[in-house]
């Protein structure tokens, strides 16, 4: 997660453990998706209606501004001040296919963004989590990353990217005394290389596997080229 990066696109609601917000003259949400604040005061700076060419499709938008980080949130709903159908950008969680400990390294550090060193050592944690899962258990965490490039379980540029990122775990912290405390952007780096190590090792198999089975449901083999018995 660069600066100046857009997070990702989502048309769905898709937090079904929240009720939809309103939109109203404020958007009542959880977190803002860009500065992670909790809470936020996200006030309208604009409206419109919108429809499709051929006059269908009807949705009342408003843009909202969060007042710490002045991002800017729009969301839409069938008319205004009812349930919204949608927001851009959306908060980002970690996949449902990470293993639960690592899931929940990941979703703390991305909610921790204001306070960066503690989002680094969340981000570390999701990482050495994640390798346990690989059966890399020992030592310290960039040894161990070299370890799973070295045997291809990463690529060897996921190696190389691990050591332009801040990963400090909490038994590194005393070794290196005079490390400065990490900048947000650099929390944010952290986050992102943790979150592309799961994708990489959980999110993308995952989503082969779902693929492969889909593929293999919606279209059975043509007689002629089944095994013959
Ligand atoms: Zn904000």
């Amino acid at each position: 997660m660069t600066a100046g990066r857009i997070p990702k696109m989502k048309i769905l609601w898709d937090y079904p453990h929240m009720a939809n917000p309103l939109l109203s003259q404020q958007l009542v949400i959880d977190r803002c998706p860009h500065c992670n604040v909790a809470n936020p005061t996200l006030e309208k700076m604009w409206e419109s209606q919108t429809s499709r060419f051929d006059t269908t499709d009807t949705r009342c938008w408003r843009i909202y501004r969060c007042t710490r980080c002045g991002g800017l949130v729009s969301a839409f709903a069938r008319s205004w001040d009812q349930p919204i159908g949608g927001m851009y950008p959306n908060y980002e969680r970690a996949h449902e296919s990470i293993p639960q400990k690592a899931r929940d390294f990941l979703n703390q550090a991305m909610d921790s963004l204001q306070s960066p060193a503690g989002a680094v050592m969340l981000a570390a944690s999701a990482v050495d989590e994640l390798l346990k899962q690989k059966g890399y258990k020992e030592g310290k965490l960039h040894p161990r990353i070299n370890k799973a490039a070295k045997e291809h379980v990463i690529t060897s540029e996921m190696g190389k990217w691990a050591h332009q990122v801040r990963l400090d775990a909490n038994n590194q912290r005393h070794a290196d005394e005079n490390a400065s405390l990490p900048t947000e952007d650099e929390a944010r780096q952290s986050i992102e290389f943790a979150t592309a190590l799961a994708e990489f090792l959980f999110v993308l198999p995952s989503k082969v596997r779902q693929g492969l089975k889909q593929s293999a449901e919606s279209d059975p083999k043509p007689e002629g080229e089944k095994t013959e018995e």
